[in-house]
């Protein structure tokens, strides 16, 4: 199918961006990469009367690192977030995570703003944003602000973004002492939408696990923060940790996969990141 008509704007600046869309309203959207949108727009899910693309705006795209913080600026592609050498040093869960986006070809023109601003309830930037405590910063016409993750991810394909602001980058706190982290996804094929996924951080040390953060994707309408699953863990409890899932997790249920399959699959993936980030092992990524 080809996409209905539209108009185009390539600004230059973000503010001649945000001037657009707020001349146009809900009429006008955001192009990032593309990789969503785009396909959108040809099997006519949406029909946006003018596309806004923020492909020429140098400054929303990059990685730098001031006082504590990573800024992944939002027109980052998925390639060059996992494999900066700032990312892959400060914030090795994000490394971990790339190979299991998508495809090359969608890694190289997809962006993380594009991803995080979609939300699919099944991918990994959003669930390393709320296992990472990360902030999503946001401007709109004349303001800017800065949601943390926890409060972002809405529910499916909904954020807490308003018409017409734009996602300008994400800032993850650089872990301190003492850090570990964990990732696994479980998908038909390798690159395909995750059935189930888990993004983790906490801290390790003598006496075990503490401050985890669970990201759970895959298995809700939105990437999912298991609290009690976490707590459990920390106890020492990794059984009670998994039973706790059944009323942490809501998953999906199809007829390809069940959602009594789903949440087997999330017990099993929690067992293994558990067992790694207490270890202090990590699984090698292809
Ligand atoms: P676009 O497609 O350009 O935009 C997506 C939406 O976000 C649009 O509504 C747009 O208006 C809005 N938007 C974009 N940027 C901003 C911004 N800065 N501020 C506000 N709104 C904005 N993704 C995964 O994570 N994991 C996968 O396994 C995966 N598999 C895929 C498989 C296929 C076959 C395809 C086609 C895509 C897959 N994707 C997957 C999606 C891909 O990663 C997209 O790149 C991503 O979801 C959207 O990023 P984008 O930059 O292409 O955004």
């Amino acid at each position: 199918m080809k996409a209905p008509d539209f108009a185009y704007a390539r600004p230059a600046s973000l503010d001649a961006a945000l001037a657009l869309l707020a001349e146009h309203g809900e009429d006008a959207v955001p192009l990032a990469g593309g990789q969503s949108l785009v396909t959108a727009l040809n099997m006519r899910l949406s029909a946006p009367g003018l596309l806004v693309d923020l492909n020429a705006i140098p400054e929303l795209a990059g990685v730098s690192e001031d006082e504590g913080v990573v800024r992944i600026g939002a027109m980052t592609r998925h390639r060059d977030v996992g494999t900066a050498a700032l990312v892959r040093e400060r914030l090795p869960l994000l490394a971990a995570a790339l190979p299991h986006i998508a495809h090359p070809a969608i890694r190289n023109r997809g962006t993380i703003g594009g991803s995080v601003a979609l939300a699919d309830p099944a991918t990994e930037w959003p669930a390393c944003c709320l296992a990472a405590g990360a902030t999503i910063v946001v401007r709109g016409p004349g303001t800017e602000r800065r949601i943390a993750a926890d409060a972002f991810f809405l529910g499916l394909y909904t954020t807490a973004l308003e018409p017409g602001e734009i996602v300008t980058a994400i800032e993850f706190p650089v872990p301190g002492d003492g850090a570990v982290w964990g990732f696994e996804e479980l998908s038909r094929r390798h690159g395909d939408y995750a059935l189930v996924g888990l993004a983790a951080t906490g801290r390790r040390s003598a006496v075990g696990l503490s401050d985890l953060r669970l990201a759970f994707f895959g298995v809700a309408d939105r990437p999912v923060l298991a609290r009690a699953a976490a707590a459990a863990i920390e106890a020492g409890d990794l059984t009670g940790a998994q039973a706790a899932l059944a009323d942490e997790l809501d998953p999906p249920d199809d007829p390809a996969t069940r959602a009594a399959t789903r949440l087997h699959l999330a017990r099993v993936v929690l067992g293994r990141v558990a067992g790694r980030m207490r270890d202090g092992t990590v699984k090698e990524e292809t």
